[in-house]
């Protein structure tokens, strides 16, 4: 029998609450329970299932599966690669080593659970490091296999996250975000890939050992360590900071695939140094080998920790991998080729009018050239074509009706705009 709100001396037999503190009671032969008990009770159930391995706690249809239950299919890493090439230009290493620990990972994961093989070794996991500069495609390629295995899948800042006990965000919120991805489908999320950007805004810093706390640096780094490792994590289901009446979810991280990245501005000195270190002492022709321009690619483990992330995070991702500074080539490709290119996107915004979009060859090298110059990056390319384009996109919907059919631009025709727009005018000047 279920009451509401009636102003009796009914009281839960378990936490003591009266009827008019609970929106719902349900009484029994002897007593009665509300609605906070009754959840509580269904969470100690639920551990007590998962303890003593009865799969399937959930019913179908209880709300707690997502579109991302069922099972992970396993791609081979030259097909994942393929996948990648469809969505991100260059990156080459980046891209193989990512599809290599993607397809070990989750073939680790097929195994657990399985019973356990008679050479007792367990396959650890391996989170991924990217290190480039911003807007070579690191986001893009977490978010890009996450989309082909078809997991949840977040994207956090690490700079949003402090140390317990300050002002911010408990680290355990990283995983808040992954649980809301999929409808709190915590089986889906137990498997999914975390992208943590900006790791490097949380490195020790060294040149200021100020007697202040580092709020944002080494404590926080100490956060992720059982997260990035495999544990269970007690998490609030809407972020934030914890609480103490809050209901916390339980989620074993053991299989989530963390791919962290950052720009680790100025890192390029400290592989330079201890390049130069190596070299000393070989044959000369080594040291000419060696590619000045991209230090990056030649990014260790070492110069990790050296930048100032403790030891024992750097441990917990053993894969790093370093993404190149895009040229004009790449710059250009990104621009077209993709499967959602930018211009794909722009010629559509404009076939909805009926009107046919043509950037010209000289163009789109104008774009590529600018977006060089200006040290965009990719992400310049979408301002510089909004800058271009904006003009267009104003004047000809309502530009007669059905005249305008195609709208051809040329190097000249997109110089124009760019120099009569904000971004044009802010680099003049
Ligand atoms: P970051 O390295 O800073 O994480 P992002 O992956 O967020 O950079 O890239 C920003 C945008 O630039 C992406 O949304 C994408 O459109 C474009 N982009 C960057 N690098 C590439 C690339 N290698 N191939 C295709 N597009 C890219």
């Amino acid at each position: 029998m279920i009451k509401r709100g009636k102003p009796t001396q009914h009281r839960c037999s378990f936490c003591g609450r009266g009827e008019e503190e609970v929106m719902i009671l349900v009484s029994g032969m002897d007593g009665q329970i509300c609605e906070v008990c009754v959840e509580k009770a269904q969470d100690i159930i639920d551990q007590e299932l998962r303890k003593a391995g009865v799969a399937g706690k959930e019913e179908p249809g209880s709300g707690k599966s997502s579109r991302y239950s069922g099972p992970i299919h396993l791609i081979p890493p030259r097909d994942i690669k393929t996948f990648l090439d469809q969505y991100v230009i260059g990156q080459g290493d980046a891209k193989k080593v990512l599809s290599v620990a993607v397809y070990n990972h989750y073939k680790r994961l097929q195994q657990f659970g399985k019973a356990v093989d008679s050479d007792d070794v367990e396959i650890e996991k391996s989170n991924v490091l990217f290190v480039g500069q911003t807007g070579t495609g690191k986001t893009l390629l977490a978010k890009t296999i996450a989309k082909l295995l078809n997991v949840p899948f977040t994207i956090v800042d690490a700079t949003v996250f402090t140390e317990a006990g300050y002002v911010g965000e408990d680290v355990e919120s990283i995983l808040s975000r992954l649980l809301q991805v999929c409808d709190y489908d915590v089986e889906a999320a137990e498997r999914g890939i975390v992208y943590i950007d900006e790791i490097d805004k949380i490195a020790r810093k060294q040149d200021n050992p100020s007697i202040t706390r580092d709020v944002s640096g080494e404590g926080v780094q100490q956060g992720m360590l059982k997260m990035l490792e495999g544990a269970e994590v007690l998490v609030p289901p809407q972020g934030g900071r914890k609480h103490p009446e809050q209901k916390l979810v339980k989620i074993n991280t053991q299989n989530i695939l963390f791919i962290c990245g950052g720009a680790f501005d100025g890192i390029d000195k400290i592989i330079a140094r201890r390049v130069n270190t190596q070299v000393i002492g070989f044959n000369k022709n080594q040291e000419e080998r060696i590619d000045k321009e991209n230090l990056l690619q030649y990014v260790g483990h070492q110069d990790i920790k050296n930048y100032g992330l403790i030891p024992e995070l750097v441990g917990r991702m053993p894969v790093v991998v370093h993404l190149d500074p895009l040229d004009l080539d790449a710059l250009r490709r990104i621009l077209t080729e993709p499967r959602n290119a930018l211009l794909r996107q722009y010629e559509k915004l404009f076939a909805l009018e009926g009107i046919q979009l043509k950037l010209e060859d000289s163009a789109l090298d104008f774009i590529a050239e600018k977006a060089m110059e200006y040290k965009l990056g990719a992400r310049g390319l979408r301002s510089l074509c909004e800058a271009i384009l904006t003009d267009a996109m104003f004047e000809l919907p309502t530009a007669g009706k059905g005249e305008q059919k195609q709208l051809v631009i040329d190097r000249a025709y997109a110089q124009g705009k760019l120099e009569g727009s904000r971004i044009g005018r802010l680099k003049a000047a």
